[in-house]
């Protein structure tokens, strides 16, 4: 049990944490990072091959590029600490972050960048096959799946657009929605249900998922009836929602109605002075490994030039 006093907290150390840690870091700020106890290195720490961070050629794979980001902002000074932020109060100039492990921050400045979490199926087999067929991702994942058939969860917005998007690659999309009709707005739904390549199972859900090392297949079951019944696919995209990792500033910052935090754009300040915020929880939209590291880059910049401010 210690109390510190520090210039700058980071809470949450995915691509934006470590972004903002690498900066912080060589501005001399000397940052600690809250990374996390279980899932230091945030949502690339569940996933195989990343394509589409620029630099890497060949690709890389998401855990070694989450463990160079870290060992880039250790190499400048950043201290990174396995623990949770529990407790925070974020009023006034001196901030608290207190620390599952019982280490309480007295901080001038906090980075929030604890990223958000996919809504999972819920189904066994779920978490062994991800990266191995189950992905969150779309944009992400869609080219592994070239002339394969693949299957899409959801009946809103965001499984309309992965749909199509996957269009592009696969042989076939099957949209598999648990009601008679999707939730999405018209003009999406309707162009799904014009795609030649895409099919949809209606009042479905997938039961559980068949294959050893990959997907091979879903079982579908059908919500009215009960019957299952065997459908081949080598991908399942899951587009049932995310949910931010608001929980520790809830009703602490300004937050939308989700409980993304509310940021002045472009910067990353929060309504609270000294509070800074980036990465996947203030992001609906492109929720990229870059559009993280992005974001978590301008959050340093901001703190670094409201804590010269202070002095
Ligand atoms: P995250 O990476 O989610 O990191 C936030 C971290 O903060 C987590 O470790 C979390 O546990 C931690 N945290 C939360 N609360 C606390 C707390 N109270 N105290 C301490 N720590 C806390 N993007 C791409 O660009 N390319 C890809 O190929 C790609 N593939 C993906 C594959 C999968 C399976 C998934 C799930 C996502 C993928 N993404 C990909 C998306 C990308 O991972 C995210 O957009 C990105 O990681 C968001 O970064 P972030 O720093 O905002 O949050």
């Amino acid at each position: 049990m210690s109390i510190q006093e520090v210039e700058l907290v980071i809470i949450g150390s995915g691509p934006a944490g470590y972004t903002a840690a690498v900066y912080a870091a060589r501005a001399g700020l000397t940052p600690v990072v809250l990374a996390g106890s279980v899932t230091a290195g945030g949502a690339l720490m569940t996933t195989t091959e990343v394509e589409n961070f620029p630099g890497f050629v060949d690709g890389i794979q998401g855990p070694e590029l989450m463990e160079s980001m870290r060992a880039q902002a250790e190499r400048f000074g950043a201290r990174i600490l396995l623990d949770d932020a529990v407790l925070v109060d974020l009023d006034g100039p001196i901030k608290t972050v207190e620390t599952g492990a019982g280490e309480t921050f007295l901080a001038r400045a906090v980075i929030l960048s604890m990223g958000s979490a996919y809504r999972k199926l819920g189904i066994p087999d779920e978490e062994r096959l991800t990266g191995r067929g189950v992905s969150w991702c779309a944009t992400c994942d869609g080219f592994f799946f070239r002339e394969q058939e693949v299957v899409v969860v959801g009946g809103g917005d965001s499984a309309m657009e992965e749909a199509l998007f996957l269009t592009r690659f696969a042989s076939k999309v099957t949209v598999v929605h648990r009601r008679a009709e999707f939730r999405a707005s018209k003009i999406m739904a309707q162009r799904v249900l014009d795609h030649p390549k895409i099919e949809v199972a209606w009042n479905s859900e997938v039961a559980s998922l068949i294959g050893a090392e990959k997907v091979e297949a879903v079982a579908l079951r059908d919500t009215v009836s009960g019957v299952e019944r065997e459908l081949a696919a080598t991908g399942v995209f899951v587009a049932i929602g995310h949910d931010p990792r608001s929980e520790i500033v809830t009703g602490l910052v300004g937050t939308d109605a989700d409980g993304y935090v509310l940021v002045e754009h472009p910067s990353t300040r929060t309504n609270l002075a000294g509070v800074f915020a980036a990465g996947d929880l203030v992001d609906h939209t492109y929720r990229q490994a870059i559009t993280a590291a992005g974001t978590g880059c301008a959050a340093a910049q901001d703190a670094q030039h409201y804590l010269a401010a202070l002095d």
